[in-house]
């Protein structure tokens, strides 16, 4: 039998995260998924990632923080100890403080460039020299709509999330003539804890201003990621891509 290919996902035991879980999962790649909760039922969820797919993957799972550097290097470490490589990265983990600039404290402006930019750039620079020792290597990573439109309300998150644009075509660059290529999925709008904090009201009211009425859905951006991580993407690198019903164009 063909090698298994590995992706890991950060934030992987919820949201997006799962979904992108599952979509690997039904295509046969082993998995390494990186949470950082203790109250996180990793037997449960692995059910459900399994229960997904009709090929027999091993998962590994990895409690760290990615805003840690020593800890996502030593995340690593233990994939690349359990399975020999690491074919796909996903940098999902992320989070929201959302607040008027006139009102946010600078706490909310670091925590939040912490997490979902120098998460991105903690991963990313502790996986490259396994890649780039098998000359193959796909990243994903996740930014936002708001980080190409901004968003009132959100100027630390989208200062983030366009930081990760930059980064990610950045190392498109640095890092083509190894075979590795990044992108970036940007989401509108998409069903998940991060979005259920929003009132119904709210809700709605995005919803009439995008073209197809609706908010997305998880699997809906993990079949995205898949489109720019599988093997047969040998020719798409620096991009990102909207999946977003249409909300910015
Ligand atoms: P979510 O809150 O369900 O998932 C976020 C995940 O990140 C969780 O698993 C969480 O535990 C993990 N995480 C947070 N801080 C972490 C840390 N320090 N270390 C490791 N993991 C950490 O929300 P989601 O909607 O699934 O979000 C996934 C990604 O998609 C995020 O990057 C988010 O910014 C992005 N996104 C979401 C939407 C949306 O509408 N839901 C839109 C655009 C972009």
């Amino acid at each position: 039998m063909e090698e298994r290919r590995v992706a890991l996902i950060t934030g992987g035991s919820r949201g997006i995260g799962k979904k992108v879980a599952e979509k690997f999962a039904k295509e046969g790649y082993n998995l390494v998924i990186n949470y950082v909760s203790d109250s996180t039922n990793i037997e449960e969820i692995a059910k459900e990632i399994k229960q997904t797919t009709q090929e027999e993957i091993e998962i590994l799972w990895i409690k760290a923080d990615v805003t840690d550097f020593a800890s996502c290097e030593n995340m690593i470490k233990q994939a690349i100890e359990k399975f020999g490589k690491i074919d796909v990265l996903v940098n999902n983990a992320g989070i929201t403080k959302d607040n008027l600039l006139a009102r946010m404290k600078e706490e909310e402006f670091d925590k939040v460039i912490e997490v979902n930019l120098k998460g991105s750039f903690n991963m990313t620079k502790s996986v490259i020299p396994f890649m780039m020792k098998k000359r193959y290597g796909r990243i994903v990573n996740i930014s936002s709509v708001v980080g190409v439109s901004g968003n009132s309300g959100q100027c630390n998150y989208a200062a983030s999330k366009a930081g990760i644009i930059g980064f990610t075509k950045s190392i498109a660059k640095e890092l083509a003539s190894r075979n590795i290529l990044a992108n970036c999925i940007a989401p509108g709008f998409i069903t998940t804890d991060m979005t259920n904090v929003l009132s119904e009201e709210i809700k709605q009211e995005i919803a009439k201003q995008i073209p197809l009425k609706k908010m997305g859905t998880a699997s809906e951006v993990a079949n995205a990621v898949y489109f720019f991580a599988n093997e047969e993407n040998t020719y798409i690198t620096g991009q990102v891509l909207n999946v977003d019903g249409g909300m910015v164009m």
